[in-house]
């Protein structure tokens, strides 16, 4: 059985059939990449994994655990971390203050500013952010402003906010969306070494095709709501499925 387990989850938006029976496992310690056309129901189907939807019918087991009903900071707390589209951080405080706020959250069971307040009485709490900053190499920029950072330096960050809680699973919603190729390529590099130096698993949606196959390790093609096949990056290359579904040959 996989971490994840999403079975005939079925999700409509009035008459649009969203998703439609829906089956995907997703094995530990793996990368799995979601991929389709745009309105395939990519992040529709992500909503429903984090909370943010609740599916129609259907089934979604996180290590075992059903995470449907569950609000979406309940389903955080079991393991499952999820990194924006557009990088959700903090821009008036530090680099190091935002990846402590997420440290606070995970202690206290919510998020709560006010814990902030004795951040000086904190060290154990510094120590990890500072930590995590060093293993995705931010850490000499930990004392400046997180509004000023560069585009592919916010990604990191917030990455860092993700993995400072220890999720089993990363969920990433087009981590590359809107890169130029240099830092869609660091991206590249820093999601191995994410993946090679802890036990995580990351559920990745994505339109480059070249992050796709430079990551996953199992491969999703979903069209028109539906799971069309899955499979490994080397045959999904060559299945004219794919190719007629998904680039339109
Ligand atoms: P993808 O991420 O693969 O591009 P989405 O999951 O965003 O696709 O959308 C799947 C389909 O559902 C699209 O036709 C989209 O317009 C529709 N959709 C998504 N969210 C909503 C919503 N909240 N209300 C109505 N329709 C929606
Ligand atoms: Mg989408």
């Amino acid at each position: 059985m996989g971490i994840l387990e999403v079975k005939n989850v079925n999700k409509r938006f009035g008459g649009l059939q969203a998703l439609g029976d829906v089956n995907l496992s997703i094995a530990e310690n793996t990368v799995h990449a979601i991929i389709g056309p745009n309105g395939a129901g990519k992040s529709t189907l992500l909503n429903c994994l984090v909370g943010k939807l609740i599916p129609d019918t259907g089934s979604v087991l996180f290590d075992g655990i059903s995470v449907l009903g569950r609000k979406p900071h309940e389903i955080n707390q079991l393991g499952i971390s999820r990194v924006f589209q557009t990088p959700e951080i903090f821009g008036d405080l530090s680099v190091l203050e935002n990846v402590m706020i997420p440290c606070f959250a995970k202690r206290d069971g919510s998020f709560r500013m006010h814990a902030f307040e004795s951040v000086a009485a904190e060290e154990e709490i510094v120590a990890k952010a500072e930590q995590m900053l060093k293993d995705v190499r931010m850490y000499e920029k930990r004392g400046l402003h997180a509004g000023s950072l560069s585009r592919g330096d916010k990604r990191r960050l917030e990455m860092a906010m993700c993995l400072v809680q220890g999720p089993k699973l990363l969920l990433l919603d087009e981590p590359t969306a809107g890169m130029a190729r240099a830092d869609t390529n660091n991206t590249i590099d820093l999601l191995k070494e994410i993946k090679a130096s802890r036990d995580i698993t990351m559920a990745i949606i994505e339109h480059d095709m070249h992050v796709v196959f430079s990551l996953a390790d199992r491969i999703t093609v979903l069209a028109q709501g539906t799971p069309l096949v899955e499979d490994t990056p080397a045959n999904i290359k060559g299945n004219p499925k794919v190719r007629e579904a998904y680039l339109g040959e």
